[in-house]
């Protein structure tokens, strides 16, 4: 059995402390911050997210799914605001399957004292990374009250530690790839209170997004009646030309804002910022939010504003020595929620190999492990950006919701045939590679049925279904 190394004890290195240890490993977890179940490290952001079905595989196959689903609420909609306050519900599956809401930090506090109950588990808190000697799989850490450093030798070491990664870090000065790309849109998050009485004021079972095009709002439930809204908003305000269509946004300045008949201007993080500002803002994108959020102005103004990228690296593991997981290896944007369910996805995986090669094998393993998952990764980035555009823009957007409604009926009466791509990600285990090219080959046949005349009147017709399953015979 080997000593283990895990640097990080957020939402990957909790869980895959329970795999490795459960395996018999000594596992020692290092984490930056403060004991989470002691001190309030979530303060201020309080995020919650959606756990998917290839979430609870891995947290069954780690034997903690039922203290999980103590703390979660499943979700079983899209609620589309729109700018009047009319509301559209879209279900995700026509099962009636759920995802479900979890507090991020109950969740961390959760799987964090699952894992102190093995004994051959170990947590230190406030010790930061600081170096990784990766032949010798030996970490550096600060620890950040006392200031005095340490030498830990093991005999294989994972990043867990997120989109920052020391490991990552270390394992970059050697021959690695590596890119990072920021979004155009950073996020501020926002609580939605309950009523007085602690019922929520929106229905709970779903998630709530009030798509704007260049902004976007989503509010998903927490236990208490309350939910968690996010905010997405460019870093920098946009003028956008009217006649260039949707996905021409041209920065102020930029040659192309000074054709036709002049620019719109879209605002941006950087041009709300004062108190009359934001009220205008609201007013004019979220005025139902304003209703149900009474200090919304007072809580942008006060909370962070945080950005958002992609991180794409590789190889994610060095020998046998160390090897990345979670968001140190694949940070991605939140716009499927998918990206702590890939990490849980990714030690499931990991699991799966040591059972397949057996625990001596790590050469074998961590080989078979970064050539499975670095795939998944890059395409469960792309699909999250993907989504970004559906729900920014397109489920506002009638044709989309056509497209919806022709998908449904397609995968009711042909469930073996018809998946949709949303379902594949968050209801299967299906690897992100293979929902990605399958959801490709979907908007191509559907761009095809929806080019049928008269479409909106005879979508239930035999002859669209007809339509569709020939376009996907034919494409296979
Ligand atoms: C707004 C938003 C919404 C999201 N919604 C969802 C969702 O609905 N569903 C979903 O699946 N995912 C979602 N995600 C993504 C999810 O938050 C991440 O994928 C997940 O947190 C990754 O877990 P992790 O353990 O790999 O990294 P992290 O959660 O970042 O944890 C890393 C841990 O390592 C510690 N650490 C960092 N550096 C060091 C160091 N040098 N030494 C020691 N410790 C260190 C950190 O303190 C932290 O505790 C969302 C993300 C955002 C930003």
């Amino acid at each position: 059995m080997k000593n283990i190394t895990i640097v990080g004890g957020g939402l990957v290195g909790s869980l895959l402390a329970i795999f490795l240890a459960k395996r018999g490993h000594k596992v020692n977890v290092f984490e930056r911050r403060a004991d989470p179940r002691t001190t309030n490290v979530y303060a201020g952001r309080s995020i919650n997210l959606v756990v998917s079905h290839r979430g609870w595989t891995a947290l069954k196959a780690a034997g903690v799914n039922e203290v999980v689903e103590r703390i979660v609420v499943p979700v079983y909609a899209r609620m589309m605001h729109d700018r009047d306050g009319l509301l559209t519900r879209v279900p995700y599956s026509i099962e009636n399957r759920a995802i479900h809401s979890v507090s991020r930090g109950e969740l961390n506090k959760v799987l964090l004292s699952e894992a102190e109950k093995m004994p051959n588990v170990h947590l230190h808190f406030h010790e930061q990374c600081v170096d990784v000697d990766l032949d010798n799989a030996r970490c550096t850490f600060k620890n950040d009250i006392t200031g005095a450093t340490a030498s830990i030798k093991a005999d294989l070491v994972f990043g867990a530690d997120g989109a920052p990664s020391a490991v990552r870090q270390a394992m970059a000065r050697g021959r690695f790839n590596f890119s990072q790309e920021y979004i155009e849109h950073d996020y501020k998050e926002v609580a939605f209170p309950s009523n007085a009485d602690g019922t929520p004021k929106m229905d709970p079972q779903c998630l709530h997004i009030w798509p704007r095009r260049y902004y976007m709002m989503m509010g998903l439930a927490n236990q208490d009646g309350g939910f968690t809204g996010t905010l997405f908003m460019p870093h920098t305000a946009s003028a956008v030309i009217p006649e260039a269509g949707r996905s021409k946004i041209a920065g102020p300045g930029h040659p192309e804002s000074h054709q036709g008949p002049g620019p719109a201007v879209y605002p941006g993080f950087d041009t709300v910022r004062t108190e009359a500002e934001v009220t205008a803002f609201f007013q004019t994108h979220f005025a139902d939010a304003m209703s149900i959020v009474p200090d919304l102005v007072e809580q942008y103004l006060r909370n962070p504003q945080s950005n958002l990228a992609i991180i794409r690296c590789g190889p994610w593991t060095h020998k046998d020595k160390v090897a990345l997981i979670g968001d140190a290896a694949h940070a991605i944007v939140p716009f499927y929620g998918e990206g702590m369910n890939a990490g849980y996805e990714d030690c499931k995986v990991l699991n799966d190999l040591l059972n397949e090669h057996g625990d001596d094998n790590w050469t074998t393993v961590l080989d078979a492990y970064g050539k499975q998952r670095k795939p998944n990764g890059d395409a469960i980035a792309d699909l999250s950006m993907r989504n970004f555009v559906e729900m920014r823009d397109l489920v506002a957007d009638p044709r989309f919701i056509l497209r919806k409604k022709i998908e449904g009926r397609l995968q009711a009466k042909h469930p073996d045939q018809w998946l949709p791509l949303y379902s594949q990600v968050k209801f299967t285990d299906t690897p992100y590679v293979d929902a990605l090219r399958e959801g490709q080959r979907h908007d191509r046949i559907m761009e095809q049925v929806l080019a049928m005349p008269g479409v909106e009147e005879k979508w239930e017709s035999e002859e669209v279904e007809r339509k569709a399953l020939e376009l996907l015979g034919g494409s296979r």
